[in-house]
């Protein structure tokens, strides 16, 4: 008999949220959706509110929570209307849910997924910045409290699939020699320093492979996201730094692999759809169908690797500084990266000045030992109000 797992999806109206539900769909009788969270998308709220029915859907925003309100009472639905970051840690720590999409985007999602983490559930980590901001914090909370992480972003998850079973935290106890971490190049690869300048929010958004949220779609741009995805790798299979090497792959069909002391390669490959490792984790340790047609290899016909150019994208190698510094710098890496994307993409900043200012903002705030989450949102605060300043500076 199939077990049902109670769910509750975190930014359900995002990339990952909607992939996420396209799963679900697929299998109603081993998904039962408990609660939705999402930012203010109202409309997607209720499409998704009809569709699955669930308990609780939590806006952060008070006026879409009032709006949605009106629209559940309208539709006749029992769907109770939930609003506040409080909400968004009361349904991730529910004990009804066993399961939690923790999907919302930056750091945002760190609350609700410590929630998820310190109630023991299951946790499928699609919000990687949690684990740049507070990586020994986090994995602590998961070990205390006996919960389960299961990573969504396609090349940890592609690592996990290609780790021995038997992985219990020490890489050389199973025979790794070390993490091939696999990056497209995104949208830029081949641009000089020059024409990085002139990029637009809308150029930086159009990813080759990937069809993302603009946060991360912009991050792949910069190439930020791969070096917040080393510091997510460094945490995950604890990892040393210098275990884990970036490769540009920009067919993005090896989503990563592992290299073992013998010199067997090991990778896992597939079309570039979040379905499948959503429904990797989804259904774990089961296969189950997750709507991702065939990798048609002779299609593919080519795979090609690059060295990464860190000189053209220096946020991967701000993001190696900011592993190998420790304490609080990861978090102020993170979060003057979200000043700097967001400005970005409300054009008050060009391209090439994204990593200017992190490494600004790195080098004014002094670095500090972590211990408490308290300590990471106070890292995440001070780097906001520096990376702000820093903006009022240039104008
Ligand atoms: P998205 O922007 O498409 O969706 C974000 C979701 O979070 C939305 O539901 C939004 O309503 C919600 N949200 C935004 N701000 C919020 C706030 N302040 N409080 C509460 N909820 C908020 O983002 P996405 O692309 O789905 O990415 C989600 C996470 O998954 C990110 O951490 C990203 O790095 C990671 N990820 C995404 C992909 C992808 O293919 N999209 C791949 C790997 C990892
Ligand atoms: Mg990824």
């Amino acid at each position: 008999m199939k077990t049902i797992r109670h769910l509750a999806v975190l930014g359900s109206t995002g990339s990952i949220g909607e992939s996420t539900l396209d799963v679900v769909a697929r299998h109603q009788d081993r998904f039962h959706v408990v609660a939705l969270t999402a930012n203010n998308n109202v409309v997607k709220m209720l499409a998704q509110c009809r569709r699955f029915e669930p308990r609780y859907a939590v806006m952060l925003d008070v006026t879409s929570a009032e709006r949605l309100d009106t629209e559940i009472r309208k539709a006749g639905l029992e769907t109770e209307v939930l609003t506040g970051v409080e909400s968004l840690e009361k349904v991730a720590s529910l004990a009804e849910v066993d399961t939690v999409m923790a999907a919302i985007v930056g750091a945002a999602g760190i609350r609700p997924t410590f929630a998820a983490a310190r109630t023991g559930k299951q946790v499928l980590l699609a919000n990687k910045e949690t684990l740049v901001m507070a990586g020994h914090i986090f994995m602590d909370v998961v070990k205390q409290h006996h919960a389960t992480l299961l990573p969504i972003d396609s090349e940890h998850n592609a690592i996990l699939q290609s780790l021995p079973e038997n992985f219990s935290g020490n890489l050389a106890d199973v025979g790794v020699r070390r993490i091939l971490l696999t990056a497209s190049g995104g949208p830029f690869r081949c641009s000089s320093l020059s024409e990085l300048e002139q990029v637009t929010p809308e150029q930086a958004c159009a990813h080759p492979n990937w069809d993302m949220g603009r946060k991360i779609s912009v991050d792949s741009a910069t190439m930020m996201n791969k070096g917040l995805e080393v510091i997510e790798a460094r945490w995950l299979f604890n990892a040393a730094p210098e275990k884990i090497q970036v490769v540009i792959h920009p067919q993005s069909v090896i989503h990563s692999m592992v290299e073992y002391v013998d010199g067997s390669v090991l990778a896992q490959l597939g079309n570039p759809d979040m379905r499948t490792p959503i429904a990797h984790a989804m259904g774990y340790p089961e296969r189950i169908e997750s709507g991702v047609s065939s990798l048609d290899m002779f299609k593919v016909a080519q795979l090609d690797f690059e060295a990464p150019d860190l000189k053209r994208f220096p946020c991967l190698g701000l993001a190696y500084q900011a592993l190998a510094a420790g304490g609080n710098m990861p978090a102020i890496l993170n979060a003057a990266n979200e000043i700097a994307v967001a400005s970005f993409l409300g054009g008050r900043m060009s391209f090439t000045a994204i990593p200017a200012m992190i490494e600004q903002v790195m080098q004014i705030i002094s670095q500090k030992d972590m211990t408490t989450l308290d300590d990471v949102l106070e890292a995440d605060n001070m780097a906001r109000e520096a990376a702000r300043e820093w903006l009022l500076c240039q104008t």
